[in-house]
């Protein structure tokens, strides 16, 4: 669908942030839906299938500890730490003239075992879903079996009847490759052309069958979504409106919640949190800010966060016309570097529940990814992808706008959390040349 200049020009009269949108300017948008959790009377999904969706990441747990060898120290949860970062926010508030008085952390979701980005909450889950309902369908198991049977050869052949495709700009097809192909499905991984060349070895490598397509993530969407349909015993995971891959994000706001009580951070009035979550199609921020309200209430403040080429989500939200516009009605490329952010169309599924819950969103330009992955690099010795590094501005642009004090809220006392969503496959050589982009961008001014 695409629209008329006449209504183009409508939008940008009524939304007068368009203007700066379009001209590929970083804003930040606070979103004046956000509703107050005792608003909110109906979602399409509860806390009670987020509760169900981790008794089924414990099911399977027994399989995952003994097929993933990274996931046996944890007996097969797939959890990243949460960890402080002084040195990053003294180099934040250095490099960029900020104030953070806060405490900064980062969710580690680019060191996530199995497909090492954030893509293995949602892809493996729904994956595991499919694969667990098949098998109940079958007779093969009971919810009270021990899932260490999905390792045997019944279960292999069983599923080599099974085909499963997927749409992807990258992270999402090898989570879904990797653990599809582990339980002996055939899995078809529908990349755009531009996707990069490791991601696509990798998925080759394990196993894949990948299809690559001119244009951008949205035809390779649907064109897979199209031949996957063609096929009875095929299973398309569908980023652009999946309830599973939301319930399998969600399920981190529990492990958060744990790993906040650990480390004795506090989260109430006095003491709010903050999120700062990396945005493509709104899946992976959606799911986890839908689990954080329903365990911190209106405490928690969350803010997407997406590449100035790729305001997918923003215009979605801001316009409320959500999968309906992409970012080409506006004239946008859709262009970055930010791989999974480079999303022109947004989730309808997780559109419709973001838009009461999060606070905000904000823009930023491909340059600032680079120069914070090596401000991170040499501050922290961490090393994660480029769209990884997009929640560290949040911070900053949150201090920046009118947000805190139109909530009464206290920086001092904000615990900060930026979620780095990749980075632990992209080979050394890659990271090195990422690094080295940041450096030089750092010493051109
Ligand atoms: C997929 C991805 C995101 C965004 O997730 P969506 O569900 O597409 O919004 C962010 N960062 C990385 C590294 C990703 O792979």
């Amino acid at each position: 669908m695409s629209f008329t200049k006449q209504e183009i020009d409508h939008w940008k009269q009524q939304y007068p942030l368009l203007k700066d949108i379009t001209n590929l300017n970083p804003v930040i948008w606070l979103n004046p839906k956000k509703k107050r959790m005792e608003e909110i009377d109906s979602l399409p999904i509860s806390k009670k299938d987020m509760e169900e969706a981790a008794q089924l990441w414990e099911r399977f747990a027994p399989y995952l500890a003994k097929e993933f060898p990274d996931t046996t120290e944890t007996k097969g949860i797939v959890e990243s730490d949460l960890r402080k970062v002084q040195s990053a926010k003294e180099g934040l508030n250095q490099r960029y003239g900020t104030q953070i008085e806060g405490s900064l952390y980062l969710k580690c979701d680019h060191d996530l075992p199995i497909a090492g980005s954030i893509k293995a909450r949602g892809g493996v889950y729904e994956v595991l879903q499919h694969a667990e309902q098949l098998a109940l369908n079958a007779g093969m198991i009971t919810k009270e079996d021990n899932y260490e049977k999905f390792s045997s050869d019944a279960f292999k052949d069983f599923f080599h009847n099974y085909s499963i495709g997927v749409g992807s700009t990258g992270n999402l097809a090898l989570s879904i490759g990797i653990i599809g192909a582990k339980l002996g499905f055939h899995v078809s991984v529908y990349m755009s052309a531009d996707a990069k060349q490791w991601k696509k070895d990798l998925l080759r490598s394990k196993g894949a069958t990948v299809h690559e397509f001119e244009g951008d993530f949205s035809e390779a969407i649907t064109a897979g979504r199209e031949q996957t349909k063609q096929n009875p015993d095929a299973y398309f995971v569908d980023d652009e409106d999946s309830k599973h891959l939301f319930l399998g994000y969600s399920v981190a706001a529990f492990r958060l919640q744990q790993q906040l009580k650990e480390q004795q951070i506090q989260v109430d009035e006095e003491h709010p949190l903050f999120l700062y979550l990396p945005c493509g199609v709104g899946g992976s921020p959606g799911g986890i800010a839908f689990g954080v309200k329903m365990l911190f209430g209106d405490h928690v403040h969350c803010f997407f966060v997406e590449p100035t080429h790729s305001p997918s989500v923003l215009i979605g939200l801001m316009t409320g016309l959500k999968e309906k516009v992409s970012v080409q009605d506006f004239g946008i490329d859709n262009l970055t570097e930010g791989d999974g952010l480079a999303v022109g169309r947004p989730s309808s599924f997780a559109s419709s529940i973001s838009e009461k819950l999060i606070s905000g969103i904000y823009t930023l330009e491909d340059p600032d990814l680079f120069k914070l992955l090596t401000l991170l690099a040499d501050t922290e010795k961490v090393f994660v992808e480029p769209s990884a590094t997009a929640g560290l501005l949040g911070p900053g642009n949150v201090m920046k706008s009118t947000y805190l004090e139109e909530n009464n809220l206290q920086e001092e006392q904000a615990t900060h959390i930026v979620w780095t969503t990749g980075g632990a496959l992209v080979p050394q050589e890659e990271m090195k040349d990422f690094y080295n982009k940041g450096k030089k961008l750092w010493s051109e001014g």
